[in-house]
């Protein structure tokens, strides 16, 4: 992997790169800011060695990825395990965004501005055929110019390598996923239409008050959540559609994005 990336461009020189402030901890090692030839950007350390030839594999899945609605890869740094140069999205995850905004500040308009995002960069990722698995407001990340784009891919598939199914994200991971690791494009739809609750409730915790146990039991029952407060109705009704029992009967990402065109459309007449 390393020959591959160092063939195509993708090891980038650390000497060009300044490192700034710690703006966040993921999994693996802390997230900073830096600057890299001129640019602003974020540098994902992974400390561990064993962790950081996994990530390194998928890293490779990431440059040949490209996308709008995706957070993009500038290269890898070998030093001290491995560091992930990525576009810094100075807005940061869309949990923390929406929660400290808030209803006064952003609209529903602009709510339905970020599910669209989200769900083009998924329409990509499921056209390349590629599974997120971990989709979740906490991995997408809001840019300078308030677009959001979905983190965080590709290297997906390395925690379900790492981790086993105890570490699974239970209240955004579809029945069939939990119960037989039976992930596909309709299993993250599922985590799409969480995702979509999480944005119209102003980032809340899904499944409020339920233990881990009680959603396992109570949506595999055929329990489901509450509309958020003032969510249009239409966009309830693609949650719902995402939260199919059936994966089959779950639309795809790019119907979903025609369904969310649509009530574009009826939310700005112009
Ligand atoms: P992990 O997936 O290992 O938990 P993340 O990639 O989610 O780690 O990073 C943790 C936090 O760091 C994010 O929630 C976000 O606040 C911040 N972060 C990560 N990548 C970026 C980025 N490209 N730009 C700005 N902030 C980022």
């Amino acid at each position: 992997a390393v020959l591959e990336l160092s063939k195509t461009g993708w090891l980038l020189d650390i000497t060009k790169l300044t490192l700034g402030e710690n703006i966040g901890e993921g999994e693996f090692g802390a997230v900073y800011e830096g600057e890299y030839m001129g640019q602003r950007v974020a540098v994902k350390t992974i400390k561990c060695d064993v962790t950081a030839q996994a990530f390194l594999q998928e890293t490779t899945v990431m440059t040949k990825l490209q996308h709008k609605n995706l957070v993009r890869l500038l290269g890898v740094i070998l030093h001290k395990g491995l560091q992930i140069v990525t576009e810094l999205m100075t807005k940061g995850n869309l949990v923390n965004f929406l929660r400290t905004r808030g209803r006064s500040v952003v609209n529903s308009a602009q709510l339905l501005r970020y599910a669209l995002d989200v769900c083009e960069g998924m329409e990509y990722l499921e056209f390349k055929k590629l599974i997120h698995r971990d989709l979740a407001a906490r991995n997408i990340l809001v840019s300078d110019d308030n677009v959001a784009k979905v983190s965080d891919f590709g290297l997906t598939k390395v925690d379900a390598k790492v981790s086993d199914s105890a570490k699974l994200p239970v209240k955004w991971t579809a029945p069939e996923a939990l119960k037989k690791e039976k992930f596909s494009t309709k299993s993250d739809v599922w985590s799409y239409g969480i995702l979509l609750w999480e944005i119209f409730s102003y980032g809340r915790q899904p499944y409020p008050k339920m233990s881990l146990k009680e959603v396992k039991e109570s949506v595999e029952g055929g329990y489901r959540m509450d509309a958020p407060d003032d969510c249009p109705p239409g966009v309830f009704a693609l949650m719902k559609l995402c939260w199919e029992h059936e994966p089959r009967r779950r639309p795809a990402f790019h119907k979903l994005r025609e369904k969310l065109e649509q009530q574009m459309a009826k939310h700005s007449p112009d």
